[in-house]
């Protein structure tokens, strides 16, 4: 079946060993939300500035909330002390102090930067790992929108699963 809307349809393409993670259902949290019409973010640009400023895996996660493969960056097990910053406006979301090693593929925090990131409803069958779509909690950038990741309940923790293309991480 064709997807309605890319942007309502973020895969979340997940590999074997994450099948014991728990996605937060959204509805739990985020129902009866206001309308976002009128929002908008600090950083905007159009969709052919965004294409030139970002690669081409960039944009599809960032842009399009996509989901890279399991382990495509080196972030995912990247114990260096630092900052991750925003690949679409250089805000700083996450500290290294937060990072939760898993063996996912993806790259886990405890919890974001004050003010860093906002969470919105998405709607997925995880590639059709599910049966039918249902909304998850998706975090994205609070600035500029940028689609980085999940919220997702990893044993008795809830963390951050953030793509590591959407990442970029600046030394301490
Ligand atoms: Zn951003």
């Amino acid at each position: 079946m064709k997807p309605r809307n890319n942007l309502n349809r973020r895969a979340f393409l997940v590999g074997s060993t994450i099948a014991a993670t728990g996605a937060i259902p959204a509805a739990a949290c985020a129902k009866g939300a206001k309308g976002m019409s009128d929002f908008t973010y600090e950083v905007t640009h159009t969709d052919a500035e965004w294409r030139e400023m970002l690669t081409k895996d960039e944009y599809k996660v960032m842009r399009e909330g996509s989901t890279e493969f399991p382990f495509t960056t080196s972030y995912w097990n990247n114990n260096d002390p630092g900052t991750y910053h925003c690949k679409g406006c250089d805000l700083e979301l996450y500290e290294s102090d937060q990072y939760s090693p898993q063996e996912m593929g993806f790259v886990f925090f405890r919890h974001s930067n004050t003010n860093a990131v906002l969470t919105a409803i998405d709607v997925t069958d995880y590639h059709g790992m599910l049966p039918e779509p249902k909304e998850f909690l998706e975090v994205h950038c609070r600035r500029c929108g940028g689609h980085l990741g999940h919220l997702v309940q990893v044993k008795e923790e809830i963390l951050h699963c953030i793509n590591g293309t959407a990442l970029g991480l600046r030394a301490a």
